[in-house]
């Protein structure tokens, strides 16, 4: 039954499809695992002249106006809605929701449930209530008590009020024997997690919030113990595969090292010794499957450059991955710098140009060839490393000895995009150094990169100084400006990055208007505030010679100021680079955001990052200051966790995670409960006796992709 379409159960429109398939429910099994953000406490049934100052009241009422407008002073974007229900009339404002408005209309009747406040004036008002469509019927919302009512994730045309009502239809035609349980009976009572019946139906149909808060941690423990069986599964499998033994010629390595301009940082050595490790160990030859995690402007690429030093003297090849065509570019004229004298023969493939280096025609410089050479010199081992884009994994790109990948940014790629690249060579696995500056939780690390090792360059070069990152209130604009123009004519330049590239389509709404975009800053910055200054401009829709174009002239010092979106927010590395303007900063993660702010952390210059917002919410407020004050990316990733309420880390879709899933990672001891009890079973080749994992993690990791 539980894979049976909802159809099958409800006479649904076509609309209803519509809405249902958008936010993931098809079968019956969706539906009973489409779990409540909250639960609304109960809160008395009042007519609106019997209401009370700041008691939680419910009221049934009929809309008769609906405004959307900012406050007088601080601007924030307010919904107020003016109810009545024949005792009396009432103001409700949402703040920061103003589509409120458009949604609930003018002649209809709602529920509404929230807070009485009531202003100096005397006047009463209710403040960002839950609302429904209709007359709630609260006695037989939930189960005997009435007491809790369950809050759906909900979109427009699917009510919380619908929800319930069809989950407890479901539960009336369904049987034990479709709620198979398949967390193995001892785990349940080791951890005092209640079983998959009692739990569906206590998520849906709470007692009291402990039970519900019992079964909502035994979905999380769940959802994180299948993530675990799968990539610790697919990490055993790895390991069973001959890898290519790479002997470290010490010498070689070290006058490498010593043609750098620095000294390699304590981390970066430590790093550079595990991964010699894994290429020449002293066990067994396994395939290295390494995690090279390093805040921005850490030095990985370095690291990686000398791995793949490694590699090229042993006679073998290396593939190098990166997410953009700006960054691929980047690292390839870094290798070329870097191994200009040792003669390594390289190459650069992403979806707009193939290059080699050295060139026969020109010296030091690198040639443009077609695809059919390149195929054929990397099949007969000519080309030693090779760079690129996601072109990469294309099936016609065959190595002749691929030893080394290496994935750059990885948290960019899906980890179907790693497996491929990894599987390029057919009887030996090459070893993978994966690198990633998205410092995230410790939590959350484990669980998605369950099948790697983790190595942290915990370490910045020294002469670093920390970013002095300030919020800027719009009367203080000008200072920034200021600032930045001290900064150029000090020899330094700066980024501007705005959320968006161009004024949208139809942004008429006050809210389009207002955000910043790319052409229209570039054009304001170049010939209003900066005219002395040549400002350039770099956005994804530009043709990658364009953009090749611009970076180089940035790099070259020729632009001062280069306006842009988050394009440049991997990677790009220019040391000169000290200023970071960015507009709208609300509109960006936190993480996002530290990565922007790490371009400019790139040399022993003071490095300023100015942020613009656009609304002041107190999460914006909160989350900028938690910017400002982190002393490192994974501070503040443990912060970004924190500040999250539930409901609000389904941001983190790309993890592959549910919102319930992500609840678990707040809790350390859960996580490595999970982890050790699926090490267990998969150590000891145990899966095979409990065939419904099986089932389970075979759906599961063709849907799912991690990352
Ligand atoms: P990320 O870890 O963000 O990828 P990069 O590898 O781009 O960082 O390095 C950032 C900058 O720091 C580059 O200009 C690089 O040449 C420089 N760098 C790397 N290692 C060191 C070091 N040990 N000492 C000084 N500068 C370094
Ligand atoms: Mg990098």
């Amino acid at each position: 039954m539980l894979d049976s379409p909802l159809s099958n159960y409800f006479r649904l429109t076509q609309k209803q499809i519509v809405i249902l398939n958008k936010i993931g429910l098809k079968t019956v099994r969706d539906l009973l695992w489409h779990f409540p953000r909250y639960y609304e406490g109960f809160a008395g049934r009042k007519a609106i002249a019997d209401l009370i100052p700041d008691e939680r009241a419910s009221i049934h009422a009929r809309v008769i106006k609906t405004e959307a407008k900012k406050t007088f002073r601080k601007r924030i974007n307010i919904a107020k809605v003016l109810v009545s229900d024949g005792t009396g009339a009432l103001e409700i404002t949402w703040f920061n929701q103003p589509y409120m408005a458009a949604i609930l209309k003018p002649n209809q009747d709602y529920t509404f449930t929230g807070t009485i406040k009531r202003s100096k004036e005397g006047k009463f008002s209710m403040m960002n209530p839950v609302f429904e469509q209709g007359e709630v019927d609260f006695n037989s919302r939930t189960g005997e008590s009435g007491m809790l009512v369950c809050v759906y994730p909900e979109t427009r045309g699917l009510t919380s009020r619908w929800l319930r009502f069809a989950i407890k239809r479901i539960f009336e035609k369904i049987s034990d024997s479709d709620l198979i349980e398949i967390i193995p009976e001892e785990i349940l009572k080791k951890y005092k997690l209640p079983s998959l019946k009692t739990s569906l139906h206590e998520i849906h149909f709470p007692r009291d919030l402990k039970r519900a808060e019992a079964a909502r941690k035994r979905f999380s423990f769940e959802e994180i113990f299948l993530i675990q069986l799968i990539r610790q599964g697919y990490r055993k499998k790895r390991d069973e595969h001959p890898s290519f033994l790479i002997k470290i010629e010490k010498e070689k390595n070290d006058d490498l090292i010593e043609t750098l301009p620095f000294e390699l940082t304590g981390a970066q050595k430590k790093a550079l010794g595990r991964i010699f490790e894994d290429f020449n160990p002293t066990g067994g030859l396994k395939p290295m499957s390494r995690l090279l995690e390093g805040d921005v402007g850490s030095g990985k690429t370095i690291v990686a450059a000398l791995a793949s030093y490694a590699a090229v003297l042993n006679g073998f090849q290396v593939a190098y991955m990166a997410p953009t065509e700006v960054l691929a570019r980047q690292h390839f004229e870094e290798f070329m710098r870097l191994f200009g004298k040792q003669n390594i023969k390289m190459g650069l493939a992403t979806s707009s140009e193939f290059l080699k280096y050295p060139s026969k025609a020109f010296a030091g410089k690198p040639t443009h060839i077609a695809r059919a050479p390149l195929l054929k010199w990397l099949a007969n081992g000519e080309i030693e490393i090779l760079i690129g884009t996601h072109a990469l994994i294309q099936e016609k790109i065959k190595f002749k000895n691929l030893a080394l990948v290496i994935v750059d940014e990885q948290h960019r790629f899906g980890i179907n995009q790693r497996l491929k690249l990894t599987q390029k060579n057919s009887e030996k696995v090459p070893h993978l150094l994966s690198m990633t500056a998205t410092p995230i939780p410790r939590t959350l690390a484990l669980t998605i990169y369950g099948d790697l090792d983790l190595t942290l360059l915990d370490e910045m070069p020294p002469g670093r100084k920390k970013v002095i990152t300030e919020i800027i209130d719009p009367e203080r604009r000008e200072h920034a400006y200021e600032h930045v123009r001290k900064e150029i004519n000090s020899g330094r330049q700066a980024y501007v990055i705005c959320p968006r590239i161009e004024e949208s389509g139809n942004g008429t709404s006050a809210l389009a208007l207002s955000m910043k975009n790319v052409k229209t800053e570039h054009k304001k910055l170049s010939m209003e505030i900066f005219p002395e200054f040549s400002v350039g401009m770099l956005h994804g829709k530009m043709l990658p010679k364009e953009k090749e174009k611009i970076m180089k002239e940035f790099r070259e010092g020729k632009i001062n100021i280069l306006v842009a979106t988050s394009v440049i927010e991997v990677g790009v590395n220019v040391p000169n680079a000290t200023v970071i303007l960015i507009e709208g900063a609300e509109r960006f993660g936190l993480a996002q955001l530290h990565q922007l702010r790490g371009r400019v952390i790139r040399s022993t210059h003071q490095p300023y990052c100015f942020l613009f917002t656009e609304s002041v919410t107190q999460k914006t407020k909160t989350r900028m200051i938690a910017l400002t004050e982190a002393k490192n990316g994974f501070e503040l990733a443990e912060f970004d966790l924190e500040l999250r309420g539930p409901g609000e880390l389904t941001g983190d879709k790309q993890w592959g995670i549910s919102d319930v899933g992500m609840e678990a990672l707040k809790n350390i001891k859960m996580v490595e409960a999970a982890r050790e009890e699926a090490r267990n079973i998969i150590e000891n080749d145990l899966l095979e006796k409990y065939p419904e994992i099986i089932k389970r993690i075979n759906s599961q990791s063709q849907s799912l992709h991690f990352e």
